[in-house]
């Protein structure tokens, strides 16, 4: 724990120091523009090809071609969702939270992307909609949808309150992942990584800056939905935490599933889009 004060005496020009007006880490505006309107369009053709229902307090699998989009549907009650991505052809390809955190922000929503692990470093999905995007951000500096959390895990849990709790949504994403790749969980774990925490509200507390949670605004119709920009496996997790208004890693809240649905536009209704190539660094690293 930091201490409750500092042992430091603060320099004459301290407040010099701290009145320095901050800039942007990674200014976006010189990333590819987000097609948005042309992704509409395809999607107003597109019909329903497949659907997955994630039990509460478990995760499964499902894959979306390149070009076509899903959607993750609150159904039944208030429930947050924890989602990896990797790309279908190779699951060390995976989504980058802490990337896509320093493009866009500590929270995503409509026109965001999801970005890959190096070396690709590629938008593997585009967020298209987003029904709770009338959010923001309230007065505790609260807002949905985070790539700032990393997901409930029996680890952590372990280390502050003992115990094996086996339905956190590391090792549900790790079960699901090892059944659908036919592996063992030992073989799968490394490839479960930090999360898109789907309709979770989050943020930092102001004074201590320590993450916090509350209960989701989510409630059942809402929904959240990508582009895939890459072929895609994802991975859902339906938190133990349910709307996580008061605890994870245990089975006292109350869950509900979540659904997932795909999505695919008609044949040619995508005019100009190609899947995103690799990151354009060469890789020598100046040797
Ligand atoms: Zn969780």
């Amino acid at each position: 724990m930091k201490l409750d004060t500092p042992e430091n005496t603060a320099p004459d020009d301290a407040a010099n120091r701290k009145s320095i007006a901050p800039v942007i880490c990674y200014p976006p505006e010189t990333l590819p523009p987000v097609p948005l309107d042309l992704y509409r369009a395809a999607r107003a053709t597109a019909q329903k090809v497949d659907e997955v229902l994630i039990p509460a307090r478990d995760a499964k699998c499902f894959s979306v071609p390149a070009g076509q989009f899903f959607r993750i549907s609150s159904v039944e009650g208030p429930q947050v969702g924890d989602l990896n991505l990797w790309s279908a052809n190779d699951v060390r390809e995976r989504f980058y939270s802490g990337k896509t955190r320093a493009l866009h922000g500590t929270h995503v929503s409509t026109g965001d992307r999801l970005w890959t692990s190096f070396p690709h470093m590629r938008p593997m999905a585009t967020i298209t909609a987003d029904t709770l995007d009338w959010y923001g951000f309230d007065a505790f500096g609260g807002s949905v949808h985070d790539v700032i959390g990393t997901r409930c895990d029996p680890y952590t849990n372990n280390l502050l309150s003992g115990g094996q709790y086996h339905h956190c949504c590391h090792s549900n994403l790790t079960r699901a992942l090892a059944e659908h790749l036919g592996r063992s969980c030992d073989e799968v774990e490394s490839h479960v990584h930090d999360v898109l925490n789907v309709f979770m509200c989050t943020g930092f507390t102001r004074d201590t800056g320590q993450y916090f949670m509350k209960a989701s605004p989510v409630r059942p119709g809402d929904y959240l939905e990508f582009f895939a920009e890459i072929d895609l496996l994802g991975g859902l997790s339906a938190c133990p935490g349910g709307d996580c208004s008061s605890e994870h890693s245990s089975d006292t809240a109350a869950c509900y599933p979540l659904l997932v649905e795909v999505f695919a536009p008609e044949e040619g209704s995508l005019p100009g889009w190609v899947s995103p190539q690799r990151n354009g660094y060469d890789q020598s690293h100046g040797v």
